[in-house]
């Protein structure tokens, strides 16, 4: 008698009969279900801090058991119960509605589909431990499919039959399916793939593959030490890349990663490469970096995830911003960059951190907290009231680092190593890391407390000691005159106009009455200082006291000592005084109204910190860090 195989705990059937309708149809089966079973879509996908209300897009859902169609209730935004009975095969027929260009939902049309499962997949409550099979039809003929799933039973094209352990591991590979183009590479005996969805004709293949497996080499080197082989924590790895007109994005997963970055990026055959090249290589090293740092060393409260609600933790400085730290640095050990292309990624850090008033008011703690309101939904008072935790937590990094290594008794490669041997690999319980874990592992490999630093970097908000520890390095912090924007308080798009999107708290722009929404039309000068930038005290000249402005440049060409940003009475009044002449009257745009605001300018400049390398003849502070030489390899 033939044996008839094992009916799956969970099966889900994925086809696309009409990919132009972006309707995915689903058919998710449950062998032996729970009386009265629950289904629930997720709210969120780990990676991304951001209810996005999965089932928004979800629709007609039909269930039947044996021969007879079931009913069920819909209990709210995301949640089913099934009126079935138990242990008899259930079918759940529903499509879903993809058409978000992201790496965080789904996408289907006759050129490409792309989907996580928490977009598609329906979670069967009670039994998301159990093995999920997943069968994926082509939309279109010569399609092929590309996913970090284990393959039981797929065609050459990889369309078939995929297997997860539970929904956690289905969650966590995403599918990309089309016409894409595909590379291979091994790194450290692991075999990696590439595909790219519509990249550009001329794309130079072989310099991306190259480059990345550096960045892979550089990233498992970190981790593993210099011989990774057998401490891989995957078999496999892939990237999967939508080239797009314009965008940037990445999602990290255990073995896999989306991304998706503008086709300028790419480098091009025979031509040299600029800084979105740099840029898409920063993506490719940032995610598969986070395969270590947060999908296997992570944060105890993510373990497991709940998928129905906000993960709350206060350590994404630690998850995001150390991750930030090392993609610059892995593309400098990588020798994707040289020192001046490394400084240059650590001033957009320096320069993100610096140019928010925000970080006098919530630390690189809260901050991740916050993430799920603030950093993931900014808006015109972002800069005012937030830090980036991915940038302070970078420069926090940078910050760690540098003091571990001039103490010289380890380096914060040692620290994450031993991180991940102790928060993960040993398989602990409780799973997963807290503060605490990495306060101890501090303590024990650097040799004291760095309660200190902890409490000052990560939940103060005071200034980190970048000048005093960069010291100790081939890189020098200067002070120069910060950029107009910065100087008066404004980001801005210019053009026909100036269009005021924030006015930054404590500024020049903010006393003056500005407010974002504004549109900054023209300006007026003091009949002084129009006859004084004129240069001649003539009477012809009196009236032409009004300009029409279309950027801060323009703005700062009509006043007089252009380019020293001082009002007419420089030396007079040395603050802003109700009785100070204005260096000018902005005449502006709002709820079509037009107001005149007169503007006093800061007295003296406001600096900015800029990070230069040093001159060979200038010494270090001292020479502990020469034991260890740049970059720290
Ligand atoms: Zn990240």
């Amino acid at each position: 008698m033939k044996k008839t195989p094992a009916q799956p705990p969970i099966h889900y059937a994925i086809t696309a009969p009409q990919p132009n309708s972006h309707l995915y149809h689903v058919t998710l089966t449950i062998a032996r279900p729970q009386a009265n079973q629950m289904l629930m879509l997720p709210v969120w996908i780990p990676g991304s801090y951001l209810i996005r209300e999965f089932a928004k897009h979800l629709q007609c859902l039909h269930v039947r058991q044996g021969k007879r169609t079931c009913t069920y209730a819909q209990l709210d935004k995301h949640r089913w119960q099934l009126h079935c009975q138990a242990d008899k095969p259930v079918q759940i027929s529903y499509q879903v509605y993809a058409r978000d260009n992201s790496v965080r939902s789904a996408w289907l049309d006759s050129e490409r589909g792309f989907f996580n499962a928490t977009s598609l997949c329906l979670m069967a409550q009670g039994l998301t431990h159990k093995p999920h099979h997943i069968h994926i039809s082509p939309a279109c003929k010569n399609w092929h499919l590309a996913t970090g799933l284990q393959a039981l039973d797929v065609d050459k094209n990889g369309f078939g039959t995929y297997l997860a352990p539970d929904y956690d591991t289905l969650a966590d590979c995403p599918v990309e399916m089309g016409n894409f183009w595909s590379g291979t590479f091994t790194a450290c005996g692991v075999p990696h793939r590439f595909v790219i969805a519509t990249p550009p004709p001329a794309f130079d293949a072989q310099r991306l593959l190259a480059d990345t497996r550096r960045i892979c080499q550089a990233a498992m080197r970190l981790w593993h030490g210099n011989k990774p082989q057998k401490h891989i924590p995957f078999k496999h790895y892939i990237f999967m890349l939508n080239a797009v007109g314009d965008g940037y994005g990445g999602l990290e997963h255990s073995n896999s990663t989306a991304l998706i970055a503008s086709r300028k990026c790419l480098p091009q055959t025979n031509q040299p490469t600029g800084s979105d090249y740099t840029t898409l290589l920063g993506l490719i090293s940032h995610e598969y970096f986070h395969a270590w740092n947060i999908k296997r060393l992570k944060p105890a409260c993510f373990s497991p995830y709940n998928y129905a609600k906000e993960n709350y933790t206060t350590l994404l400085w630690f998850f995001e911003g150390f991750t930030s730290y090392y993609d610059d640095l892995l593309l400098l050990r990588a020798g994707c960059i040289d020192l001046e292309g490394y400084i240059g990624q650590l001033q957009k850090a320096l320069d993100s951190v610096q140019n928010n008033p925000g970080r006098h008011i919530q630390s690189a703690a809260l901050s991740s907290l916050e993430a799920w309101t603030k950093l993931y939904r900014p808006d015109e008072n972002s800069p005012n009231a937030t830090t980036n935790y991915y940038t302070k937590g970078a420069l926090i990094a940078l910050c760690l680092d540098l003091t571990l290594r001039r103490e010289g008794h380890t380096t914060l490669d040692a620290v994450m190593q031993t991180l991940y041997q102790h928060c993960f690999a040993s398989q602990k319980t409780p799973f997963g890391m807290t503060e605490a874990d990495l306060a101890a592992v501090l303590h024990a490999l650097g040799g004291r407390s760095f309660a200190n630093e902890l409490r000052q970097w990560v939940h103060g908000t005071e200034e980190l000691p970048l000048e005093q520890l960069l010291a100790h390095t081939p890189i020098r912090i200067r002070k120069t005159p910060a950029p107009l924007a910065q100087q008066w308080g404004l980001r801005c798009k210019e053009g026909a106009s100036i269009s005021i999107q924030t006015v930054l708290r404590g500024s020049a722009a903010e006393a003056a009455g500005m407010a974002a929404g504004d549109e900054w039309l023209g300006i007026e000068l003091p009949a002084a200082a129009a006859t004084s930038s004129s240069g001649a005290d003539c009477a012809s000249h009196q009236h032409n006291t009004a300009w029409r402005v279309g950027s801060l440049a323009e703005v700062q060409s009509y006043l007089p000592n252009s380019g020293t940003n001082t009002s007419t009475n420089k030396g007079k009044n040395k603050t802003k005084g109700k009785n100070q002449t204005p260096a000018f009257t902005a005449i502006i745009a709002r709820n079509k109204r037009l107001l005149r605001l007169p503007m006093h300018l800061p007295a003296s400049p406001l600096q900015s910190l800029k990070l230069v390398a040093a001159p060979a003849s200038e010494p270090s502070a001292n020479n502990t860090m020469a034991q260890q030489p740049w970059p720290w390899c």
